[in-house]
């Protein structure tokens, strides 16, 4: 059995940045990434898309699959140790926190690895609807994700549909509306979910129709290899009347789900089933694991984001393995809500001062960072 300061679960740009932090620091982090997890390849959503034209650096765009490679080479170049399996299991009632991977998880066999602290980067998966065609045209006008491909040229000027009553289909129909001719939202009932004002927004929107009890049935498209959906079938579930739009866009705003399965009823979820982090850290319920990335984070959901995020649980982890075990050490804990450490010393000239009363700093940025 393994044994290491931290094991990093996911492969997606919150799991590589804080593989590249912690690699750096010469914590030599290994990072488990995948084996068709969440049916997801390994590099995580990124994988599944041509262009990312928001991560920045990029001014002519990048592959998703292109830059998962680099942030993978970039992982390996400062020693992190990438083991291509899944875990399956994981035990975080007792230090050290025990793992077992896809191929290891009988009753009787060991734990295929410990670590001292755990990050958690396992992602989310956009829900889809298994509509006829989408499979066809899935990224060749379909996408879960207004923000990421809303600006791209085929949907310029054109006909969108939204699907979805909440919020996040409002957000999103308002968004595309820069772009698209015109923005048509199918809402299954026959009222919005979203908040009032936003519904309200929505509704009085020059250029967003809303639909109410409709829904889309097939997504219709060219007939030829990358050909892109022109038109969608949609059905009022009332009249039971079909009709065929002209559609070069359509965007699913149903939800995501957060892969919590290895913590749940181990760490706080909140009710939607992502990972309760305290504001503005990677501090979970439990003490000693951190979650970055969409698992954790139900609202922005972007690579730059889950980044983000990686950083930030690379640098939390790295000081709470530098702290051991001290037990007159307070460490923050998401059960204690929205509570505020206040800086004990300030950093002067690089150097960090203890206060009068000989505490520690929150954070001493350590010099190989
Ligand atoms: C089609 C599409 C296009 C997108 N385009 C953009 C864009 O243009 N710009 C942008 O900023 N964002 C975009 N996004 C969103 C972006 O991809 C996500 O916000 C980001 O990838 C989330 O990163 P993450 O670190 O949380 O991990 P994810 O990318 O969600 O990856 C997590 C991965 O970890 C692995 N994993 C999960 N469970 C386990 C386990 N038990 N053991 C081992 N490994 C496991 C799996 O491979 C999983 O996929 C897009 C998303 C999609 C679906």
């Amino acid at each position: 059995m393994a044994h290491s300061k931290v094991v990093i679960i996911g492969s997606g740009p919150g799991a590589h940045t804080a593989a590249i932090y912690l690699s750096r620091a010469e914590l030599k982090p290994v990072l488990y990434e995948g084996m068709l997890a969440n049916g997801t390849a390994a590099g995580g959503q990124l994988t599944t898309t041509t262009d990312v034209e928001n991560f920045p650096g990029f001014p002519d765009g990048v592959g998703g699959q292109a830059l998962m490679e680099s942030m993978r080479k970039q992982s390996e170049r400062f020693g992190t140790e990438i083991i291509t399996e899944t875990i399956s299991k994981l035990d975080l009632s007792s230090r050290p926190f025990k793992m077992w991977t896809e191929w290891n998880d009988g009753p009787d066999n060991a734990p295929a690895h410990t670590a001292d602290a755990v990050i958690i980067a396992t992602g989310a998966n956009a829900r889809r609807l298994n509509l006829p065609g989408e499979e066809t045209y899935w990224q060749n006008g379909i996408s879960a994700c207004a923000v990421c491909d809303g600006a791209v040229p085929i949907f310029r000027n054109k006909p969108l549909y939204v699907i979805g009553g909440g919020d996040s289909a409002a957000e999103e129909a308002m968004f595309l509306a820069k772009y698209g001719s015109r923005v048509t939202v199918l809402v299954r009932r026959d009222k919005l979910r979203a908040s009032k004002a936003m519904a309200n927004r929505l509704l009085a929107h020059p250029k967003c129709d809303v639909r109410f009890n409709t829904v889309a049935t097939e997504v219709i498209g060219e007939n030829k290899p990358n050909g892109l959906m022109t038109h969608l079938r949609i059905q009022n579930r009332v009249s039971g009347q079909e009709e065929i739009v002209d559609a070069n866009g359509l965007f699913y705003a149903v939800g995501h789900d957060p892969a919590n399965a290895l913590v749940k009823g181990q760490v706080k979820l909140d009710e939607d089933g992502y990972i309760i982090t305290q504001p503005g850290t990677s501090y979970t319920s439990v003490e000693g694991v951190f979650a970055c990335g969409d698992v954790q984070d139900k609202r922005y959901r972007q690579a730059i984001t889950s980044a983000g995020s990686g950083c930030i649980a690379a640098l939390e982890a790295e000081k709470f393995i530098s702290e051991g075990d001290s037990p007159d050490e307070q460490k923050p804990n998401a059960s204690v809500e929205h509570s505020v450490v206040e800086p004990a010393a300030q950093e002067v000239n690089g150097e960090v001062k203890k206060d009068p009363k000989g505490a520690t700093a929150e954070y001493k940025s350590n010099p190989l960072l």
